[in-house]
């Protein structure tokens, strides 16, 4: 039974948190000719009005992308924000307005090349619908089914690169475990292949089982990142977002501390970011 819908969530920290690794992922993964393809095997609806009844209802991009939006010209000359910034502005129709928000199949795909592919996994009829009638360019593919089984059916990709996004909603306490066996697999099929998961950190800690699970696999070069809004424990819920990269590009932690360190005090006073290791080389 699926019941999460991202449009609640939007715009959020965390979305900030994910969409900023992606896009940084993103653009220096296109510094190289070498085709690539990129997997979504979460991929939501892919654009989010603001003003829908369902995001207004939580309002969480006023906690999110929002404070972002509306320091922007203060943060001209921190370059990984600028380009976050611009991406977003590009997608409105007033770029001075912010009135719809991006989801991860516009982050991987805005820039793709005529030889990259996309394919984009989504398994709730509804959000599938929403997904279909977005304009996307001829080399995505939009499948209704579960991602985590279509990633792995697809390996290995024609393309001699290969990118994925992992960013379930966790519903299932099972998903934990799941995400680590399908991690794991893939990296022994596409050894070279950078993968992004995205994982909530809230007072159960059930991360943990994921974290400890992709060890325990002998995976190595899983760098993580944690943006928390306030200490666990101190609310029920989400306190803060997490995400892995395997096989992260070089300079990645350094551009991302740089971008961070501007957004966290926007985020609120008890907002910090920390990355690193998880697993070294
Ligand atoms: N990646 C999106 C973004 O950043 O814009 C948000 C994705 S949301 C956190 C998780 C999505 O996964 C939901 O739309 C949900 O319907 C979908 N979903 C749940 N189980 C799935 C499965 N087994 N395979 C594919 N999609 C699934």
């Amino acid at each position: 039974m699926l019941s999460y819908q991202h449009a609640y969530h939007a715009g959020n920290f965390a979305d900030v948190h994910k969409h900023l690794t992606v896009h940084a992922v993103v653009d220096h993964l296109l510094h190289k000719a070498a085709s690539i393809t990129f997997v979504d095997t979460h991929a939501g609806r892919g654009l989010y009005p603001l003003d829908a009844s369902e995001t207004q209802r939580l309002g969480e991009y006023r906690q999110g992308v929002l404070p972002l939006w509306e320091a922007r010209r203060g943060l001209a000359e921190e370059p990984l924000l600028a380009s976050w910034l611009e991406a977003i502005a590009s997608v409105q129709t007033d770029s001075r307005r912010l009135e719809q928000y991006p989801g991860s199949p516009w982050w991987l795909g805005q820039r793709l090349r005529q030889d990259d592919r996309l394919q984009l996994f989504e398994l709730h009829p509804g959000e599938h619908e929403h997904l279909a009638l977005q304009r996307l360019p001829a080399n995505v593919r939009r499948l209704h089914a579960d991602g985590l089984a279509g990633l792995l059916a697809g390996l290995p990709v024609a393309t001699p690169r290969l990118c994925v996004l992992i960013d379930p909603s966790y519903e299932r306490k099972a998903e934990y475990g799941e995400v680590a066996e399908t991690l794991l697999t893939t990296m022994r099929k596409v050894r070279h292949a950078v993968v992004l998961v995205w994982y909530p950190l809230l007072p159960a800690a059930r991360h943990l089982e994921l974290l400890e699970r992709l060890r325990d696999g002998g995976l190595r070069k899983i760098w993580r990142s944690e943006l928390t809004l306030r200490e666990p424990g101190e609310e029920r819920g989400m306190y803060g977002s997490g995400m892995l990269v395997v096989n992260p590009p070089w300079g990645l932690d350094e551009r991302l501390a740089a971008a961070m360190a501007r957004v966290t005090p926007l985020l609120g006073e008890t907002t910090r970011y920390g990355g690193g290791w998880w697993v070294e080389e």
